[in-house]
């Protein structure tokens, strides 16, 4: 039975190599089209100045249990390859939040209870918030927005600025007038509520193209698969028992068909499928949110307090020194998240304003050897309440739908791609749903 099924992913993104990873450990020959020269898709390496970048600087929680688990199955070591730190949230002279080795979700209470940069009555109504969500199973009757939901809970304007609005932007990339106060919830019941590894931060100590789309290009291969870059998929021609993808270099047939593409490049692939209105009509509904990362070369020299470190009320919200991550000396990444006023700026307008903060807030006075804006304007979906996110089944049984932006627990982010994957991997396997 195995052998009859002979899977195409198009995509070569987080969602597609878990779904092609999967689907090669069980033995089922995959092909996986990228369109791109490189694989990883919003998650990849970027080479600049000889030096190695991302499109963006990305985090993982020590929840995110399947990527890490697929990032080992296809040849990684996680201790090796990421920089864990346990949760702290610093923004700069102004809130310092460290969770003590306690079980969880001790560990949160402990924090936030010994929070600086928050009176006692904020800690304690954080807290008080905390202790409520667990007694409600981090379930709400009916979904929000973040903002309500802090207001129903008494969270104040201080508490909600120094905590909850980045925690907020940081989890769903959506501002908290429009993210979803269940999506959130979701975040936290993983990340806070389990166990004290859970919520861990993870930085990556190399490139997210070699992180995981790389070695599991070399794994899918080594069990007979195929990964074909700068392949991109034209058409989908389903029949009555296969789907056709077409390509600029010939028309392949499948048995079954993950598309693991963007949100804006699936609705282009799907829309000739009058079967799949309906998919279409909620993907073109999905608003985008954009993520800056503002790339800075220093002398080796210069370096930040932490590896990663906030800032209050400033266009750098999150700060990470590449050097004591990674090695890079010198190399800091300003990330700016969600949509705000820095979308006014001109690129080296929002470099000038990340030069002048850090030289502000750390004295950092000599000027950068270089700098690098990468701007991904359709970084994730806008995380909104009660969004209809399209099913991984299609109404065509054969053809499934991967991605960060298909219906699961999580907002647009790498566990919430790679769970969509795995699913679809599973949905192709005989026997197994
Ligand atoms: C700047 C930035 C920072 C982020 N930070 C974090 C973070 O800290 N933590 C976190 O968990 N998540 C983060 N995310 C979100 C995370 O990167 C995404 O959720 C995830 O990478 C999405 O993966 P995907 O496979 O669903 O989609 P994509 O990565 O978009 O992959 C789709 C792939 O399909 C390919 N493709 C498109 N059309 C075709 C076609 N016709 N034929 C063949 N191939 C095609 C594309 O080239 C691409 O490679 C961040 C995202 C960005 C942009």
């Amino acid at each position: 039975m195995a052998a009859e099924l002979k899977v195409g992913i198009i995509g070569g993104g987080y969602a597609g190599m878990a779904a092609a990873a999967e689907l090669a450990a069980a033995g089922i020959p995959v092909t996986v089209f990228e369109s791109a020269k490189q694989l990883g898709g919003r998650a990849r390496g970027v080479a600049y100045h000889d030096t190695q970048l991302d499109n963006g600087q990305h985090l993982l929680l020590g929840c995110y249990r399947e990527t890490l688990r697929l990032i080992e199955l296809v040849g990684g070591d996680i201790e090796r390859d990421f920089l864990r730190l346990p949760l702290q949230l610093d923004l700069h002279q102004h809130l310092e939040l460290r969770a003590p080795r306690l079980p969880a979700p001790l560990h949160l209470l402990f924090a936030l209870l010994n929070a600086k940069g928050l009176s006692w009555r904020e800690r304690i109504k954080a807290a008080h918030f905390m202790l409520a969500l667990r007694a409600m199973d981090f379930c709400l009757p009916q979904d929000m927005t973040v903002a309500e939901l802090l207001k129903q809970h008494g969270q104040d304007a201080g508490l909600t600025l120094k905590f909850w609005e980045p925690l907020t932007i940081a989890a769903l990339n959506t501002p908290i007038s429009k993210a979803s106060a269940q999506v959130l919830l979701n975040v936290l019941r993983d990340a806070l509520n389990r166990k004290r590894a859970d919520s861990d931060m993870l930085l990556p100590r190399l490139d997210f193209t070699a992180l995981f789309p790389q070695r599991a290009a070399a794994f899918i291969e080594r069990h007979g698969g195929r990964v074909q870059l700068s392949c991109g998929v034209d058409t989908i021609i389903p029949d009555s028992d296969g789907i056709a993808l077409q390509t600029a270099q010939g028309t392949q047939r499948f048995s079954h068909v993950i598309c693991a593409a963007s949100p804006a490049a699936a609705e282009r692939l799907l829309r000739h499928l009058p079967e799949l209105a309906e998919t279409v009509r909620q993907i073109a509904a999905l608003e985008q949110q954009p993520i800056y990362t503002v790339y800075l070369q220093y002398p080796a020299q210069v370096r930040l307090p932490h590896p990663m470190i906030g800032l209050h009320q400033r266009f750098s919200q999150w700060l990470f020194d590449k050097g004591s991550i990674a090695g890079q000396h010198g190399l800091l990444a300003a990330v700016i998240s969600a949509e705000g006023i820095h979308q006014q700026l001109d690129q080296e307008a929002l470099a000038e304003k990340v030069v002048v903060e850090l030289r502000e807030e750390f004295g950092i006075t000599t000027a950068p050897l270089w700098r690098k804006v990468i701007a991904e304007k359709r970084a994730t979906f806008c995380c909104a309440p009660n969004l209809k996110r399209p099913a991984q089944q299609t109404t065509l049984p054969r053809l499934l739908l991967a991605g960060d932006y298909t219906a699961g627990d999580y907002p647009a982010t790498l566990e919430g791609a790679v769970l969509s994957g795995v699913h679809c991997a599973r949905r192709c396997l005989p026997g197994r749903k």
